[in-house]
């Protein structure tokens, strides 16, 4: 066990510094205070946040702390604080660690006992969450899945029966694909995308799945996608026969049996593929 009470002791001091996710006035005086008091700054890409730094005339030593070299960047930092420097770390935009650079330093120096500060401040995941209308705990944060179409239905699979509030991060390339694999794993659910938090072009996009996907193709920029956990009183009230019956009925109004089921899914909120699952059981 290390207990670290980070004002009441000798070590040098890893500071953990949040950066505008698109307006710079988030930019908080401690931050500035602290980038300017520390003796180096560790960042994802010098050029970016040069720029940052230029702009609050900050002019302290940058070093670069990145993601495919984080072991032996992490190394480089904790021989700073071995000298007797205090380091920051910031990132290109957000918060340092959260789909940034950082998880591996941090863990290093807290075990090495050298002091790990946060700081408060901009971060894209709390302002889409607080902003989608649904309910903001509990929650999870997934971020990005990854890029293969395979992989990321696989791990979306992992949470189809989470009863938490889901935020992922996703691409605008990538949107309509994500928002159709979110339609067939979780069912026409709530959702909200938040694009360009924070700059002139904010906008909340909030409905059901299937809603927004008609909206996807357009959208720009960056954005952050939440989902409304499952909701087990929904399913409770929608047992085995009620679903089949309901398919039933459809198909004999005329529907195909797949756009019954989609159908039914959409009603009951019940995934499409457990609603496929219970029909063929049949
Ligand atoms: N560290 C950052 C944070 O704390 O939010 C996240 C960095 S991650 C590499 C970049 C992703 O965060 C973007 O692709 C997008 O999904 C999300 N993001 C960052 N800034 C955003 C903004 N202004 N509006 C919406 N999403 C944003």
């Amino acid at each position: 066990m290390i207990r670290q009470k980070s004002f009441e002791n000798e070590m040098p001091t890893l500071y953990l510094v949040p950066t505008p996710i698109g307006n710079l006035h988030e930019m908080t005086p401690r931050a500035i205070e602290v980038l300017r008091s520390v003796d180096v700054i560790a960042c994802e890409d010098t050029r970016t946040s040069g720029r940052l730094l230029k702009h609050f005339d900050i002019k302290n030593r940058l070093i670069a702390y990145q993601m495919h070299n984080e072991e032996s960047s992490s190394l480089g930092i904790l021989n700073l604080l071995e000298q007797g420097n205090d380091v920051a770390l910031i990132s290109d935009a957000g918060y340092p660690l959260i789909n940034d650079p950082g998880q591996t330093v941090v863990s290093l120096v807290s075990e090495k006992g050298f002091n790990v500060v946060p700081l408060s401040g901009c971060n894209a995941m709390l302002n889409g969450l607080v902003a989608s209308g649904l309910v903001a705990q509990p929650f999870i944060f997934v971020g990005f899945l990854p890029q293969k179409e395979g992989e990321a239905l696989k791990t979306m699979r992992m949470y189809q029966d989470y009863p938490m509030t889901m935020v992922f991060y996703e691409a605008p390339h990538r949107i309509t694909r994500f928002m159709s694999q979110a339609l067939e794993v979780f069912g026409n659910r709530k959702c909200c995308i938040s694009r360009e938090l924070t700059k002139l072009h904010e906008e909340f996009i909030r409905g059901t799945i299937e809603e927004v996907l008609e909206v996807c193709d357009t959208l720009k920029g960056e954005m952050v996608v939440v989902i409304e956990g499952k909701s087990f009183d929904k399913e409770k009230d929608v047992d085995y026969g009620t679903i089949l019956m309901m398919v039933n009925e459809l198909m004999e109004e005329g529907l195909s049996k797949k756009d019954a089921i989609k159908d039914v899914a959409n009603k009951t909120g019940v995934p499409k593929n457990r609603v496929k699952d219970m029909v063929f059981k049949d």
